[in-house]
């Protein structure tokens, strides 16, 4: 027993405990997250006219006292079966607003849909991939600090130049994470510029359009090379009911393209003004791409938009090596992130600002890891389609949790710790492997039966 790595000598130790049993269940209940949630309390349902109590559970007969639940990060880095998990329910979530289906009606496919990308605008030329050379100048010249203002090589798309600045002191850092802080506001006020392009173009008064129309939309954030944010998203256009209304006969595809790049053009957010920085109009980038997806519905397209959706809120900052998974508490936390130079510049220069009054409410430091970025990396309209609470419900439904309506429910939960311990964290990684090989059968056999 001495000669087993400490791992297997805690396995050992949890498989003997009398309550083993129970604890797998437990463990496979959580799909094998590998860091879950610990909770002790318990719940008591209650039948909401006699007072009867229908049902009690409480952790003191658990194993550990103690109920142990996914930890639901999104993150593959974090948690892989979770995030596999968020993957899945954000592909449904993101097919349903396309598709229909989850209490959408299908007839949301045959109306104006587009897939829009909205871009940063540039703080400074940086390094390139592609086929092309970087940035090729036939008259050389240089920058005020001394460096070439062009670069004729041709880089690998994994090369560690792309992204990177041409000049790091020509580079307008603070421009760059100010943009960050304010991409949210950027977006609200696009949104805002399409209704009202649109209610112009359909000769609407503006405080008219919800009764006539209404724009949903799902949103995703995704860091490029240069480590600036863009957007990805999802539009759709129903009646003034959403979802299951049609849209007026002016709604067609072509005239939400036009409001799209439209307002793309005119937004315009000022930052709060600072006498280390100034004021800075923010806008966003020239490049707007914005594309009808297929309107009979079923075909590849949609699939493949909601899987490619999906597939960026499974990738943390680190992934893409636009920051770190956890927050920044000090400097000395910027000198250690595992980042490049120009992602570890962005981060001091949130850390610099962010010490800074008039930019307090940005809460710049908080969000240095994410650099400057804050929110969610999906975010979606109210009547774009269903939620992740509604999705995970019917998840919880199918293995059996019985819900009963007209009752009356009192939860007593706290919250002990996170995580497993180094033996734990092995049978659960077996569990998560054994699960994920049981899907892959049932996936083989549905394909076998031609159903894929
Ligand atoms: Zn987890
Ligand atoms: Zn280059
Ligand atoms: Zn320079």
């Amino acid at each position: 027993m001495r000669q087993l790595p400490e791992a297997d000598r805690d396995a050992i130790r949890i498989a003997q405990d009398p309550m083993f049993v129970r604890w797998l269940e437990q463990i496979t209940a959580t799909g094998g997250c590998s860091h879950p949630v610990h909770l002790t309390g318990s719940t008591t349902t209650l039948d909401g006219v006699t007072g009867e109590i229908l049902h009690h559970y409480d952790t003191r007969h658990e194993p550990g006292e103690r109920l142990l639940v996914r930890c639901r990060n999104r993150r593959a880095t974090v948690c892989p079966t979770c995030s596999r998990l968020h993957a899945g329910d954000t592909f449904h979530l993101v097919r349903a607003g396309l598709t229909g289906g989850k209490n959408v009606p299908t007839t949301v496919r045959h109306r104006p849909r587009l897939f829009i990308t909205l871009t940063a605008p540039s703080f400074g030329p940086v390094h390139r991939a592609g086929e092309d050379r970087c940035r090729p100048r036939r008259d050389g010249g240089t920058c005020e600090h001394g460096r070439p203002l062009g670069c004729g090589t041709f880089h690998a798309p994994n090369a560690s130049m792309v992204g990177q600045p041409l000049c790091a002191d020509c580079y307008d850092y603070s421009a760059h994470v100010l943009w960050h802080a304010h991409a949210g506001k950027l977006w609200d006020r696009f949104v805002i510029g399409v209704r009202r392009q649109l209610a112009s173009s359909a000769g609407l008064v503006q405080s008219r359009f919800p009764a006539h129309a209404r724009l949903s939309f799902a949103r995703v954030a995704e860091y490029q090379k240069r480590a600036a944010v863009h957007v990805h998203a999802i539009v759709r256009l129903d009646g003034p009911n959403g979802p299951a209304d049609e849209p007026p006969t002016w709604g067609t595809a072509e005239l939400l393209i036009d409001a799209v790049r439209a307002s793309a053009r005119r937004v315009l957010v000022r930052t709060p003004y600072s006498p280390a920085v100034g004021e800075l109009a923010l806008s966003w980038g020239t490049q707007v791409d914005a594309r009808q997806l297929n309107t009979d519905g079923d075909g590849p397209g949609d699939d493949a938009v909601a899987a490619y959706v999906a597939k960026y809120v499974t990738k943390g900052a680190s992934d893409t090596g636009a920051g770190t998974d956890y927050p920044l508490t000090s400097w000395g936390d910027i000198e250690l992130a595992p980042v490049s130079v120009q992602v570890r510049t962005l981060m001091t220069t949130c850390w610099r600002l962010g010490g800074l009054p008039e930019y307090e409410p940005l809460r710049l430091r908080a969000w240095a890891h994410t650099l400057g970025y804050r929110g969610h990396i999906l975010t979606k309209s109210r009547a774009y389609s269903t939620t992740y609470a509604a999705l995970r419900a019917e998840r919880a439904h199918h293995m059996g949790h019985v819900d009963i309506p007209a009752a009356i429910t009192n939860h007593h939960w706290r919250y002990i710790s996170s995580g497993h311990t180094s033996g734990a964290a092995l049978i659960a990684v077996g569990i998560a492997e054994d699960l994920a090989t049981a899907r892959e059968i049932a996936r083989d056999e549905l394909g076998s039966r031609g159903r894929m």
